[in-house]
This record gives structure tokens, sequence and C-alpha cells, in this order.
């Protein structure tokens, strides 16, 4: 079984790490068909640190099996919403006492900023898992008024045996939120962790194996056209959830409506506009929008990457966003003061690269940056577009990278027309002192999600709004994960007619 061998840069609070890094199926590591592993490389310097096993199909049907008979013995309705709450609540605690170590794997295997590793993707991790065992012994069915010969009642059972398939961009956090309302409701798991950051999750798998049953959670890492696409088309899975881009969350829907029809949640794309009207608070207006697009070096679904200014304060506005961006420390991930690390992978780097190349060949200015940040590893410097044209790629597309396009409006109405106008719908803001306004404007925006005067579900003090739902418009997704609405994704309704017309033989 492969072993990962880990060591942090001189005075950081955790020295070195050892782990297995096989795929977790039964509560056990096991090596890949095989004996296949994946190289797996650190993206503020490009240097392989580990091996991991590669799963294949016949990996998945092994994660199936193990993950179907502990549904049939020891989980689902076999174990009380109560226990398996329980459950939840030790790993959540066993999440925090490891807090240091995983967000440690995580600084180093997808390059974000130690501190914010730990102070929002560790603890937030750790929030959702609690927060999903507080509702394990709360979802439940109800007593529906008929008429009097009936009494008719519903059930929430769990579906059985669930596929999920995770990215790259928070892995530790997007384990969480598919863990989370799954196991609450009952179900088994057999998962596919992202290729490219697979660690985070095989050192979590050690503190599962102290706290779930065997076979209840399963966890491979492997390519999404192989392990993902097997988890999809797979005949005993009964649904699949899955996070990433909009062309793998259209091959998933098809694998599944070829196969057994499996109901399919979709947390995709985005290219959320952020909207800066002239009453606006502008230093809060400008402090937000750099987080909202800066943050994990853009990489995340929900980043604010298209910024309309009303005209009249278009010129402020972007000087002073100018001013908070360059101050933004791009850099190793262990430094104290970094914000922004790299690029996740050497793919994502060029993906991000060849997009601001495009703004270049279509005519937009690059007002700030634009360029590769140092010599090693995958970081990119902060970057601002102007003359940005709605039709550009540019304007259109998502990049997925620390890169936003700033545009100006005239009034509501052209703003409105122009905001909508995207195959996405995941996220919008809207920043004014005029509360009505804002509400006027949230109710016409096509997204899943509105922030009024800030940004994000999240602030870093250890706070995300498990308990709201999050999810898309549009090509941005089906479904929403977070909060009760999660719970729906993983559970079954069984409508019951009791006849009491008569007396029962
Ligand atoms: P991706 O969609 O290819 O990868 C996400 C996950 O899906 C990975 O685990 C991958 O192995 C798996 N996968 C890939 N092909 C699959 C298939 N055919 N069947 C099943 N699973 C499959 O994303 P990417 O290529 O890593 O990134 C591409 C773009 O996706 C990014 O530039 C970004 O725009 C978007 N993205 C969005 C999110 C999000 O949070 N919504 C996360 C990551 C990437």
């Amino acid at each position: 079984v492969p072993q990962a061998s880990l060591t942090f840069p001189e005075g950081h609070s955790v020295k070195s790490l050892d782990f297995p890094v096989g795929l977790f199926i039964n509560n056990e590591f096991v090596a890949g068909e095989g004996g296949k592993t994946i190289e797996v490389k650190a993206p503020s310097t490009g240097k392989t640190i580990a091996h991991v096993a590669e799963g294949s199909a016949n990996d998945v049907d092994r994660a199936v099996e193990a993950a179907q008979k502990a549904y049939d013995t020891v989980w689902g309705e076999r174990c009380p919403g109560h226990q398996r709450g329980k459950l939840l609540m030790k790993l959540a605690d066993l999440f925090d006492e490891h807090n240091q170590q995983l967000a440690s794997i995580e600084a180093l295997d997808n390059g974000k900023a130690y501190s914010i590793a730990s102070g929002f993707d560790v603890s937030s991790a750790a929030a959702c898992l609690r927060y999903y065992g507080g509702w394990a012994d709360k979802e439940h069915g109800k007593v529906v008024e008929v008429d009097d010969s009936k009494l008719a009642i519903t059930k929430h059972e769990p579906i059985g045996v669930v596929g999920q398939i995770i990215p790259w961009n928070f892995p530790l956090l997007m384990f969480a939120w598919k863990l989370g309302p799954a196991l609450a409701t009952g179900n088994c798991i057999v998962m596919k962790t992202a290729e490219t950051t697979p660690l985070s999750a095989f050192y979590a798998c050690q503190l599962i194996a102290k706290v779930f049953p065997p076979g209840v959670v399963n966890i491979l890492t492997g390519y999404g056209n192989v392990v993902g696409a097997a988890i999809s088309s797979h005949m005993k899975i009964l649904k699949v959830a899955f996070t990433g881009s909009t062309l793998v969350g259209r091959q998933i829907m098809k694998a599944a409506s070829q196969s057994n029809l499996k109901p399919v949640t979709l947390e995709l794309g985005g290219k959320s506009p952020n909207v800066i009207f002239d009453d606006a608070d502008i230093e809060q207006a400008v402090s937000w929008g750099a987080f909202g697009l800066y943050f994990n070096a853009g990489q995340c679904c929900c980043a604010g990457s298209r910024i309309f200014v009303q005209e009249t304060i278009y010129d402020e506005f972007l000087e002073k966003l100018t001013a908070k961006v360059k101050s933004i420390k791009v850099g190793d991930p262990f430094a104290a003061d970094s914000f922004q690390g790299p690029a996740t992978s050497q793919l994502q780097f060029d993906r991000i690269s060849a997009h601001i190349q495009s703004g270049k060949d279509e005519g937009a200015t690059v007002h700030l940056g634009g360029n590769r940040h140092g010599t090693e590893g995958y970081f990119i410097e902060p970057t601002i577009f102007t003359d940005v044209q709605p039709t550009m790629k540019i304007a259109q597309e998502e990049i997925f990278g620390p890169v936003v396009v700033v545009q100006k409006f005239k009034d509501e109405e052209d703003l409105i027309a122009r905001a909508n106008d995207t195959v996405y719908g995941l996220a919008a803001a809207v920043f004014s002192r005029d509360i009505s306004r804002c509400l006027r404007i949230a109710n016409k925006l096509q997204a899943g999600t509105v922030w009024i005067n800030n940004w994000k579900l999240l602030s870093l003090h250890n706070q995300l709004n498990t308990q709201m739902p999050f999810g898309g418009f549009k090509q941005s997704g089906i479904g929403r994960e977070l909060g009760e609405y999660a719970l729906k994704n993983y559970t079954a309704v069984k409508a019951i007619h009791i006849n009491i017309s008569q007396p029962n033989p």
C-alpha cells in the first residue's frame, strides 16, 4: 500500500507526516488494481510530493460491494439517527483535533495559504460535519391528512449506496459537504477525490476508520474518465453528486441516464456578477470585491469574476480596487502573510494563462498583472482587465483563476440585462446603501445565492453558513448543497397508506 511521507518547511508547527495513501475500502487502505499509482505535486514548487493508489473500475466495484454490505448490515435504518449523529460529531471533533495536520497537507497539496486552510477550510469542514450530525435524528416524515378511512404517513428513507465526485479547489471542505448530509440521512458512500489533491482526504480516512463501521465510507482516487465514469454509470450506485466543471457535469448526467437513471445533483461553474452602485460604501465594496475574486487564487465556483460598476464612480472604484489588489500578498502558502497561493496544477495554470492571452488577443486592456508570478510553481499575478466587451471570452467563460473583468453600467435596466447574460447562475452580489434597490436587483438576478453588501457565504473567522443552501441556477447546477435542503438529495420519500376503516385482521 503506498505511503505519503510529507515534510513541511522549517519553523512550521507540523514537521512531517507519514500516512497511507491506498484506496480506502472497508476501513482498510489497499493498493489499486495492478499496483498503479498517481503522482501528486506541490503547486507552489511543481515538485512531486507523493504517489497515491490509482483506482480502476474494478476498484469501484469492490468499494460498492463493501458499501452495500455495510448498508445491509450496520448502517441505513439499522443505525438510529441519534447514533449516526453522534458519530458525525465525533468525526467533527477529530477534524478539529487534527486541524494543523490537515491544514498543512492542504497548503502543500492544494497550494492555499496555511492560515486560510486552517482557519477556514478545516474548521469549516468540521463545522459542516457537526451541523449534519445535528440533523441526523431530525429529518423525518409526516402524517398527512387524507380522509378518515386512512392513516397516511411519509417516511424519509436513505437511498442506499451513493456516489460522490469532488474537485481540487477545496479538497477537504468539499469532502465534508458531501459526507455530512449523506451520512446523516443513513447512506453509504463511494467517493472519488480529485487526482491532483487527494492527500487531505486520505489523511482524514484514518480518522473515519476510528469512528465509522467498515464499509460506510469508501474513498478512492483515480482519473475522472475511469473512476468518475465508473461511479456515475454504476448500476448499484443509486445516486450521484458531483462538484466540478459544467462540461463534466453533462457527462455525469449522461452516464446516469444511460445506466440506472440515478438522480444527479451537480454543483458546477459560475461567472458571478458583482454589482457596485454609486451610493455604495466604496471601501467596503472594494474590499469584498477583491476578497470575492482573489480568495483561493480565484479558484472558487462562486468567484465574483465580473465586476459591474456604475459609470459615475467607475474611475474612483477602479483606482481603489487596483490599490487593494496590489496589496495582495502572493506567495509561499506557509508564509504567515500569504493570501494568494498558486494555481493548483500545471493544467489549471495553463488554462488561466490561455484565458489571459485570449483577453489580450480580443483587445481588452490588462489594467493590472497578466503574467506569471515568480519563476517556481504555478503562481499567477492578480489580474484586472478593463475595456471588456460582453462577448469576449474573458467576460463569458469561467476562468477559475485570479482574473477579474471590470465593466461600467449605466442604470438598473442596463445592468440586469448584462449581469444575467451568461449561461451560469451560481452567485451574485450587490453593493448599495439603498436596501430596496438591493432587493429589487436581487430578485431579478439569475443566481442561486445573492450577497447584499458582502461577498461569499463565509468569513475567515471559522464561520461558514452551513445552514444556508448553496447551488446554481441555469448551467451552474442542479440541486442544493448545505442547509436542510441538502438532506433532500439523499433521501427517498415513501408514502404509506394504512386502512383504518375496518378492523385489521
Ligand atoms: P473537472 O470537472 O474535470 O474535475 C472535477 C472532478 O471530476 C475530478 O474529481 C475529476 O477527476 C472528475 N472527472 C473528470 N472527468 C470525469 C468524468 N468523465 N466522469 C466523472 N468524473 C470526472 O474539473 P477540472 O478539469 O479539474 O477543472 C476544469 C474547470 O472546472 C475549472 O477550470 C473550473 O472552471 C471548473 N471547476 C469548478 C469547480 C467548482 O467548484 N464548481 C471545481 C473545480 C473545477
